[in-house]
């Protein structure tokens, strides 16, 4: 992938970031991520869903969504885009095109599939 499809990326990530952003508020979002997502407490949140509102489900929805983008601009950062998180091989830029979201090859994504960690 060469530095303009990168970029490209790039831009559809941030695009679909204040998109999911702007979603998540609507939806009862509590003010908006600020700062750093590793800090909330996942097990916490989870106890919330449970006993919340459905408003809350599409928020936490969002939220999972949020972090894949925010994940997939990481790795931007990191160079470690193409690579497959889980097997190291090189995602085909097609499907990083159809899915800028994806840190998966379509062979990990599938394993995933059939059997969630
Ligand atoms: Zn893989």
């Amino acid at each position: 992938m060469n530095a303009t499809q990168l970029a490209e990326i790039r831009g559809r990530l941030l695009e679909e970031r204040e998109r999911i952003i702007t979603e998540w508020k609507n939806h009862g979002g509590d003010g908006g991520p600020t700062g750093d997502w590793d800090l909330r407490d996942p097990e916490e949140r989870a106890v919330q869903i449970t006993s919340d509102t459905v408003e809350r489900q599409i928020a936490e929805d969002d939220l999972n969504l949020l972090r894949k983008v925010d994940l997939a601009l990481r790795r931007l950062a990191e160079n470690t885009y193409e690579s497959c998180e889980r097997c190291g091989a090189t995602i085909p830029m097609e499907r990083l095109m159809a899915k800028p979201s994806a840190s998966l090859c379509l062979a990990c994504q599938e394993a995933k599939d059939a059997a969630p960690d």
